[in-house]
């Protein structure tokens, strides 16, 4: 593979939308590689949720001796769990070209930018408090409380919206993803991974 794929970090309070947004990019009609990184957790599979697809779910103690070995390329602990990226996945994804989201909170994206400089950040915003509200009730995965708390955390998530690179706000699902598309479509773009693709070209038309 000759271009090296682009780390991105997808952040966004519960509810806003992300794993939609990114499921509806990865089903996109593509002419590139795209994936989405599956996150190791020591939360409980909400129903519906299949271990290996939506996270890898561990116990604790698997989780801090994965921290020991240094699997992690980030963790954090989110709302009383821990959550982490696994290290050999992504960049081994990374140099073969495919590009690949990170669907994180905004602590892991603290470690990634700092690790990784080039990672670009996307934040996605509801459009307002009471739509986040609403959206939470619908899911109906969630106790009460669970909502609640969410509801609470959500406003010191979405405070950190301006350390991102990108911001959508997730009002109409269709513009949103379109929007979500462009900025990834266009990072394909960038000179020095169009120069590395198209190597040969440029030589030949820049030949004396
Ligand atoms: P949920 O339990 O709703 O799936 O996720 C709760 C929060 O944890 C979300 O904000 C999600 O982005 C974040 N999260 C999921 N996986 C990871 C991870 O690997 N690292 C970090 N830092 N946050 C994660």
């Amino acid at each position: 593979m000759s271009q090296v794929g682009t780390l991105f970090i997808v952040s966004a309070p519960s509810g806003a939308g992300k794993s939609s947004l990114i499921t509806a990019l990865l089903a996109e009609k593509r002419d590139y590689p795209a994936q989405v990184s599956i996150s190791h957790t020591t939360r409980s599979p909400r129903p519906g949720e299949v271990n290996g697809e939506h996270y890898h779910f561990v116990t604790e103690t698997e989780f801090k001796q994965l921290i020991a070995e240094n699997a992690f390329f980030e963790w954090a602990e989110v709302f009383g769990n821990y959550y982490g990226t696994s290290r050999v996945t992504i960049e081994q994804s990374l140099a073969q070209g495919i590009d690949v989201m990170l669907d994180i909170d905004w602590q892991g994206a603290r470690q990634v930018h700092s690790a990784m400089p080039n990672a670009k950040g996307i934040f996605i915003l509801p459009p307002s408090r009471a739509e986040l509200e609403a959206r939470l009730n619908k899911r109906g995965q969630d106790s009460t409380e669970v909502i609640a708390k969410r509801m609470e955390k959500a406003q010191s998530e979405m405070s950190h919206y301006n350390e991102y690179d990108y911001l959508i706000v997730n009002d109409d699902f269709d513009t949103a993803t379109q929007e979500f598309s462009a900025i990834v479509r266009a990072l394909r773009n960038e000179q020095e991974k169009q120069a590395i693709k198209h190597r040969e070209t440029i030589r030949e038309l820049l030949e004396v």
